[in-house]
């Protein structure tokens, strides 16, 4: 994501993709050819005076709505030029003179001086030539890497004056002057020589470079918390999504479990009602059996002839009968069980509960802090020191989101003991130390420190309070019990609510 390097300068134009020929530089620094650009605009249309950068689309104002107007950049044209000369030295094709009008002979040298390929005669015309006789000739057989002496350019003479070099600045015009045009056009302006002004130039960008060193550090340095943070939010989220999941699940088994209970009970209401009707009508057709069989004997031997037959059973018959209207009498033929079963669910107060159930909200780790007991960082081993938490507003059961650590600073995974307990507007962290050395207490929530965490403590040996000889009671502060003095100078003070003691040296 970070984008820290640039990409190499390449002496290539990014639209012809040739090396640069009068190379203009935008303000967004993209260079390009001059004819590249003007192609660009009339593209682009005339309308307006400004032209877009046909890399990065920025929109440039044109002095004078002219692509002329726009910065000359000598420094890619230089390399250009060097570049494309030093490709044409090293190519295997056969390059045609520069001085011969009808170029039919192929070039065997190049001039540095002269920036010209001259065949073999051109070459010794050159030699003999008074002035050019010292002039950097390279051979064009030797096509090995060739390392190019300073190539004289076109653009360092003047255009009035073409065999003078430019080698004055004016400030006023705020362009290079050659010596002859100094006292025509540039009387009473502010004229430096080229070096000078060169010089500076060169030590202004030095600082310039400077001064973007001071930038980039720190703008990495947040650009790589930047993604740090993108990555806590990442996962932070996947821990918040994983404890909704969770919790909901453990609704969603609760919710399962009321609803076998409440059917099971409804099973076990409903078998009982069943068994009692079940009972009952047993006892009717225990009735109706009993006075069928008694009234088909009775009407049966009633049309018996013989009185012997019907007075042997008559008294068995007739008493079962009576016994059985009897019973009838009694027997309401009501059923008993008229209740019906109903079920009390109740959603409406639930759904409502269910709807604004659990809420997901931000916290700034920085409105939780350790507000007392960091004074001192001394701990003693086996001995219990307590650090008080300031707790945010309006944070239901705030302390439940911390989280301690209290561990050696050795890297060893020794632990001590760490509690945490929730006390309306402030929470208790306990500590106790179970070796010497150093140690260190992290409050955190969800990954983040909170203020005064991590707090580093060096764990001491266990005190010998025997030679607490001088133990005398006076007033020390406010909410101080009890006052000793070690025989070291030390002074121990310990409050009275919170168990703290403070250890004060002599000094
Ligand atoms: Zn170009
Ligand atoms: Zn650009
Ligand atoms: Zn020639
Ligand atoms: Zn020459
Ligand atoms: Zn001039
Ligand atoms: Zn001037």
């Amino acid at each position: 994501m970070a984008e820290n390097t640039s990409p190499a300068i390449t002496m290539t134009c990014e639209v012809c993709s040739e090396y640069y020929t009068d190379p203009l530089m935008l303000p967004c620094l993209h260079s390009f050819c001059k004819k590249c650009l003007i192609k660009a605009k009339e593209k682009q249309g005339s309308a307006d005076t400004s032209l877009k950068c046909p890399t990065c689309d920025t929109s440039v104002n044109l002095p004078d709505g002219k692509i002329k107007g726009l910065t000359q950049n000598l420094w890619f044209a230089h390399k250009s030029k060097e570049a494309s000369i030093k490709k044409k030295i090293l190519s295997k094709e056969a390059i045609s003179c520069d001085e011969c009008d009808d170029s039919s002979d192929a070039a065997v040298v190049y001039c540095c001086d002269c920036g010209q390929f001259l065949c073999d005669l051109c070459k010794k015309v050159h030699k003999r030539n008074k002035k050019k006789a010292n002039h950097k000739l390279i051979g064009l057989e030797t096509k090995e890497s060739v390392k190019l002496p300073t190539i004289k350019h076109e653009e360092g003479y003047c255009d009035r004056h073409t065999d003078q070099k430019l080698i004055y600045y004016c400030h006023d015009c705020e362009k290079l002057v050659c010596p002859n045009c100094l006292p025509i056009k540039h009387k009473d302006h502010n004229i430096e020589d080229y070096i000078d002004v060169g010089e500076t130039a060169r030590k202004a960008l030095k600082e310039s470079v400077a001064s973007c060193d001071g930038v980039i550090p720190p703008v990495t340095e947040a650009i790589a918390n930047g993604e740090k943070m993108l990555e806590q939010i990442a996962t932070r989220k996947e821990e918040v999504r994983q404890e909704i999941k969770e919790t909901f699940e453990k609704l969603k088994a609760a919710l399962d479990k009321r609803c076998n209970d409440l059917l099971m009970e409804t099973e076990e209401i409903a078998r009982a009602k069943r068994n009692s009707v079940e009972k009952q009508l047993d006892g009717f057709c225990k009735l109706v059996k009993q006075v069928s069989h008694g009234r088909y004997l009775a009407s049966s031997v009633s049309e018996r002839t013989d009185p012997g037959e019907v007075l042997s059973v008559k008294k068995l018959i007739t008493n079962q009968l009576e016994e059985c209207i009897e019973e009838y009498k009694k027997l309401p033929l009501e059923i008993e069980d008229k209740k019906v079963v109903l079920a009390c669910l109740n959603t409406a107060a639930i759904s409502d509960e269910i709807r604004k159930f659990g809420s997901i909200f931000e916290a700034d780790p920085a409105s939780y802090s350790i507000d007392s007991g960091l004074a001192i960082p001394l701990a003693t081993v086996k001995k219990e020191r307590k650090f008080k938490v300031s707790l945010p507003a309006g944070i239901d059961k705030a302390a439940s989101y911390l989280k301690g650590s209290f561990i050696k600073s050795d890297g060893s995974k020794e632990e001590g003991r760490v509690v945490i307990v929730n006390d309306k507007n402030t929470a208790i962290v306990s500590c106790t130390p179970q070796s010497i050395g150093g140690y260190e207490l992290s409050v955190t929530i969800r990954g983040h420190h909170i203020k005064g965490s991590p707090y580093q403590l060096s764990v001491k040996a266990s005190r010998d309070y025997t030679t607490l000889t001088n133990q005398r009671s006076f007033y020390v502060g406010s909410g101080t019990a009890c006052v000793a003095v070690h025989t070291n100078g030390e002074v121990y003070a310990s409050s009275y609510d919170d168990g703290f003691v403070q250890v004060f040296s002599e000094d």
